[in-house]
């Protein structure tokens, strides 16, 4: 399987090449140059495998480079760092079942990407006598998640930066009780948009990128994205265990469009899905284009700050993926929708509205505040379950969506343990935490306090990154 750029500018690459680039040469991301098919009956033979076997069969169409007993072993111990099932399925009624992607060692479903991306970015250094010292920022989910998958490893380190004082406790001793050589927390005098403009001037200098190795596991990587679509067969193949029902549909609580992006790659792999239903909160410039045609992202300085902040995105790297399909796989077709938006502050697609659901079979909705605190006390009342804010917005928007002999999964995207004061707000109750969980608060904290200054951060690196030898 070779990868191709959205944009049409770059030679085709392997996947180990293309999940060590991050974008496309041509600025353009990443995408199969055939999207890979399952037809029904090798789906019905996947029903008795475990998820780390079916990662293997459902990433072994895309990883074609790397041997399968290669994969089989780093899949086994992506998903060892889940105990129990990996990705359980429980009914909340009214014709809706959470997908559990949150049993992950951060709480929350970022965890089933990076733990396989741990795994293979090592595998793909090794591969190729290399190091990365991944540069990032965050403002709480990426970066937990990021560190627990790649503590430990030989051939990366982590300098994660995150706005000095921002964070949740929570989230604070998630990141900063980890004590690994190679992790480096860094908490930056500022806010979240000054920790990732540091990254983009230092990752903008190519002479510092290139000589300290700096590379990124954003939302776009590829390794994400397909070890992504691994949980939408594996909720498809669970739901239908019974029987019965071929076709249904999924929704997905949404920022980056990452998520529901590789449930868009299951379907065009031939996975029976309905309808993919897209969820956002109060920042919904997504549902805006699902329902209009037009993409206007937003600034920062527009970006509210949400009760489930994980999504708190207003410009959506993953939608160019999107966007290519929409296009007829149109490289010059993308460029110019986004030559279009630097000249206008949006682009247009309203003239292909009608095949985004008869084509795609994509809809979406918007949750607020208030419907996300009905929605987690509605659900508790119901069934005594406690679903976090983000997963709230999805089966919010789901509910508009459920339609009769269709089953709805929604993907629960984190543990509400990592939200706890909305979910007191809610319902009233302070959740229980574990005496694992309660070991992590209490453990001592590992981080360096620095200026918002580009250049300590520069003198910070160049001590401490890894160096090939
Ligand atoms: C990252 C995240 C999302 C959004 O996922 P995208 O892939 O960016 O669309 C939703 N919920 C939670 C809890 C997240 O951490």
């Amino acid at each position: 399987m070779q990868y191709i750029s959205t944009r049409g500018g770059s030679e085709p690459m392997s996947y180990c090449e293309a999940l060590l680039e991050g974008l496309a040469r041509d600025g353009g991301l990443t995408v199969p140059a055939v999207m890979p098919q399952v037809d029904g009956e090798t789906l019905e033979s996947w029903r008795s495998l475990t998820y780390p076997q079916l990662a293997t069969e459902v990433l072994g169409l895309f990883a074609t480079d790397i041997p399968r007993e290669d994969l089989a072993r780093m899949t086994s111990a992506a998903y060892a760092a889940f105990p129990g099932d990996v990705v359980p399925l429980r009914s909340i009624g009214d014709g809706i079942t959470l997908v559990g992607l949150s049993e992950g060692p951060t709480l929350a479903f970022k965890d089933m990407a990076m733990q396989f991306l741990g795994q293979v970015l090592e595998y793909a250094l090794e591969r190729t006598g290399s190091v990365l010292n991944v540069l990032g920022a965050t403002s709480g989910d990426t970066g937990s998640a990021a560190e627990h998958a790649l503590r430990g490893k030989d051939r990366i380190s982590v300098f994660m930066l995150s706005p000095l004082g921002r964070m949740s406790s929570f989230q604070r001793a998630q990141m900063f009780s980890l004590d690994d050589k190679n992790v480096h927390n860094i908490a930056i005098d500022g806010v979240f948009d000054d920790c990732q403009n540091l990254v983009k001037e230092l990752a903008g200098d190519l002479d510092f990128k290139g000589a300290q190795r700096l590379g990124a596991v954003n939302s776009i990587n590829l390794a994400r994205i397909t070890a992504q679509v691994v949980y939408y067969f594996w909720a498809w193949l669970r739901a239908t265990d019974d029987g019965g029902w071929t076709e249904l549909s999924f929704t997905v609580p949404s920022g980056n469009f990452g998520n529901i992006l590789s449930g868009f790659f299951a379907k065009q792999m031939g996975l029976p899905v309905h309808r993919l239903v897209l969820a956002t909160n109060e920042n919904n410039v997504l549902d805006e284009f699902f329902r209009t045609g037009i993409y206007r992202p937003r600034s920062s300085a527009e970006t509210l700050a949400t009760s489930s902040p994980s999504m708190d995105i207003s410009k959506a790297s993953n939608l160019e993926r999107f966007i290519f399909e929409l296009a007829g796989r149109d490289g010059a077709r993308v460029v110019a929708a986004w030559n279009e938006l630097a000249t206008n502050g949006s682009f247009d697609f309203t003239a292909d509205l009608p095949r985004f659901i008869e084509e795609f079979g994509i809809v979406s909705g918007t949750s607020t505040h208030a419907d996300r605190l009905a929605t987690i006390r509605s659900v508790y009342e119901e069934t005594g379950e406690v679903i976090d804010p983000h997963t709230a917005d999805g089966v919010k928007v789901a509910r508009e969506y459920v339609e009769s002999g269709v089953p709805m999964l929604v993907l629960e995207t984190a543990k509400p343990q990592k939200f706890a004061e909305t979910i007191s707000e809610a319902i009233g109750i302070e959740l229980e935490y574990s005496d694992e969980l309660r070991t992590m608060m209490d453990a001592p904290q590992h981080v360096v306090e620095m200026a918002n200054d580009a250049e300590s951060l520069r003198v910070f690196i160049e001590a401490a990154a890894l160096r090939e030898n």
